[in-house]
């Protein structure tokens, strides 16, 4: 194909093949979508980790200090790993452990934003060790190499996020009669690419085109946060410190200090094993981090503070049609009342704040000359008419 300029020269398509070949070649860093870091200097400090993370996740301080940490680490390990031959530098794979809706998944995600490089979820309980019905392990790296747009490089040094890592320890796994897959065999495939191995994976996932070449992914440096809810650990984690702590009388006074999220700050290696994890695995996770249960407080703060806070995606949905939108303290309220009762942590907040604003975004279009719309208590209680005016 000629392609023709203004001026009356042409161009053909191979030469300008061609010349995008050697733009890509002369110019590496250009090309790349994601800069990854080229100095010891460059790595964000924990500091500014977690002052990012603290614009996106509410609470969770502990967590937010623990992920920062280790992420800096991970990336310091990774820019000097030449260098340092006398001491064997060891990954830093994170343990998210906390209730559902609690912000594990919105950690790890505001994590690779901030640090812009590639980003991967994947499910734990989809996946299957190979030649089972199911999702390859591998296929996690498909997808990571896709955020990537296809950059090994970056891939090779990307977060992957695995949600429900619990419901693959034995003990979940021998409990369900409809799983042909042992939970154990997943874990032991997750383990190969947790520790760092060579894979090959074709690069449009699954089984279905065989035909393509395969690509190599080294995940030595892919950094891997696992998170769960871990149902039922508070029970072994008290168990196993009642038996360390007999005869200790100031216990009892101890234990009932000890609650959610502190307990599980104190879970033991031995505890994730007992629940069911592989040794093997736990010992490649060794930065754990526990979320708490988000309070009445926390769920407001959520509600408004955020930078993609839910009352503020709102807002800017009524702007864009002239409309300011206001809700009142009462109507906050009722809708973390509305939430608490799913009690799903912050995930149902969306769910009860779509419920209330569903009807009035249908007719928010078809508002002639309003410029404010309040919503009270009894929109989100009785599904009553919003202010107008
Ligand atoms: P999980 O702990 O189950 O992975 P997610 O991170 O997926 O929970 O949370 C679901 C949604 O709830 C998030 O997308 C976010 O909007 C909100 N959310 C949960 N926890 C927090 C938090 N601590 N701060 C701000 N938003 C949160």
């Amino acid at each position: 194909m000629l392609i023709a300029s203004p001026t009356g020269s042409n161009i053909c398509g191979r030469c300008i093949d061609q010349a995008q070949q050697i733009v890509k070649d002369e110019s590496p860093g250009e090309s790349q979508s994601f800069s990854l870091f080229s100095s010891l200097e460059e790595i964000p400090k924990p500091v500014e980790i977690k002052s990012h993370l603290d614009a996106y996740v509410i609470g969770q301080e502990h967590a937010k200090r623990a992920v920062s940490v280790a992420v800096y680490n991970h990336y310091k390990r990774i820019m000097v790993q030449e260098d340092v031959q006398d001491i064997d530098l060891e990954k830093s794979n994170i343990l998210l452990m906390g209730p559902t809706g609690t912000g594990k998944t919105l950690l790890a995600r505001a994590l690779a934003s901030f640090l812009d490089v590639p980003f991967a979820i994947a499910d734990a309980t989809v996946l299957t060790e190979a030649g089972y019905v199911g999702e390859d392990v591998e296929n996690i790296l498909v997808r990571l190499l896709q955020s990537a747009d296809y950059d090994v490089e970056a891939t090779e040094a990307g977060i992957i996020y695995v949600d429900e890592i619990d419901k693959i320890s034995r003990r979940s796994a021998n409990a369900s009669i409809t799983r042909d897959v042992s939970g154990e065999g997943v874990q032991q495939a997750l383990l190969k690419i947790l520790e760092g191995t060579v894979a090959q994976v074709p690069p449009k996932g699954g089984r279905k085109h065989p035909e393509q070449p395969l690509v190599s992914i080294n995940t030595k440096n892919i950094l891997f946060i696992v998170g769960g809810a871990f149902e039922g650990i508070e029970e072994i984690i008290a168990r196993r410190r009642k038996k360390t702590l007999l005869g200790f009388s100031s216990f009892e006074e101890e234990e009932a200090r000890l609650k959610g999220a502190d307990l599980l700050e104190v879970v033991e290696p031995e505890d994730l094993l007992q629940y069911g994890l592989i040794p093997e695995l736990i010992g490649r996770l060794p930065v754990v981090a526990a979320l708490e249960d988000l309070t009445r407080e926390a769920l407001h703060s959520i509600l408004l503070e955020p930078r993609n806070a839910l009352v503020k995606q709102y807002q800017k949905l009524f702007e864009l049609e002239g409309v300011e939108l206001v809700f009142e303290e009462k109507a906050l309220a009722a809708i973390i009342d509305d939430a608490q009762r799913v009690g799903t942590g912050a995930r149902a907040l969306r769910r009860s704040m779509e419920k209330v604003m569903q009807d009035i975004m249908f007719d928010l279009p078809d508002w002639d000359k309003i410029k404010k719309c309040v919503i009270s208590k009894a929109v989100v209680t009785n599904g009553k008419q919003p202010r107008l005016s």
